[in-house]
């Protein structure tokens, strides 16, 4: 399986990097809606774009609002995007008010308040609760290959029992790492993890590979997240995203 880093920060675009956006082609998914979107064109090789939201804030949803350019570019059969109840009529009563985006978006909208899982072609997606202002969701989507892939981002890190279980031994581990350790106390005020918290995670649930997306926009060195601390702690390898960057797994 391959996945395309579209938009690899948090909050804001920054010279190199747009806001959260990651598409798996073979199946016609993305992973959240963020700026990144208004890359997708050259990329998409099905005839369908399933969405799925991990939540309604900005740098996760404001790329549905590239949607039309895609279409017009890149015809799709069908648009679904999958979220929690409430963030999808947010998303559709504020992002798409008419006032503040006068076109109609051809999409499915599906909430997922009472799934407990479901399939999209043949892979099949299961979702947890995660701790966020105002509450967000991770993914995990299993192809029948045996591949799996956890996306967790816009979460304080989740270290329970219950999450460690379900996100254990994925082939991928996409996890969000917004905030070095100095900045640990922000971390914790925004509902965002650091870097030992990020550790802590990935060593419980043990992936084969360890994306560490959602970075902070402001940070700009080559290396924002101190990523030894967690290539020491885990045995996973361990990769930074970037935009254009693909990964196979
Ligand atoms: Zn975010
Ligand atoms: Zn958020």
């Amino acid at each position: 399986m391959r996945l395309h880093c579209l938009g690899t920060v948090g909050y804001h675009p920054n010279d190199s990097r747009h806001t959260s956006c990651y598409l798996l082609p073979e199946s016609g998914i993305l992973l959240d809606a963020g700026t990144g979107v208004f890359r997708l064109p050259g990329l998409i090789q099905t005839d369908s774009l399933d969405i799925l939201l991990s939540h309604a804030h900005l740098d996760h949803t404001f790329g549905l609002t590239f949607l039309l350019d895609v279409v017009f570019e890149r015809p799709l059969r069908m648009i679904r995007i999958w979220g929690e109840s409430e963030k999808i009529e947010a998303v559709r009563q504020h992002l798409f008010h008419e006032l503040i985006f006068p076109a109609e978006l051809s999409a499915q909208w599906i909430a997922i308040d009472e799934l407990d899982q479901w399939e999209i072609g043949d892979a099949k997606i299961t979702w947890r609760h995660q701790e966020h202002p105002g509450g967000s969701v991770a993914y995990r989507i299993e192809w029948p290959s045996g591949k799996r892939l956890v996306y967790a981002t816009d979460t304080s890190g989740d270290t329970s029992e219950e999450h460690t279980a379900w996100s254990r031994e994925a082939d991928l581990l996409m996890h969000e790492c917004y905030f070095r350790d100095a900045s640990k106390q922000w971390a914790i005020k925004t509902g965002h993890a650091w870097t030992s918290r990020v550790a802590e995670v990935a060593g419980q649930s043990n992936p084969k590979k360890l994306l560490l997306t959602h970075i902070n926009p402001l940070e700009t060195a080559e290396d924002p997240i101190e990523i030894e601390k967690i290539r020491a702690k885990v045995n996973s390898e361990v990769i930074l995203a970037e935009d254009g960057m693909a990964v196979d797994f």
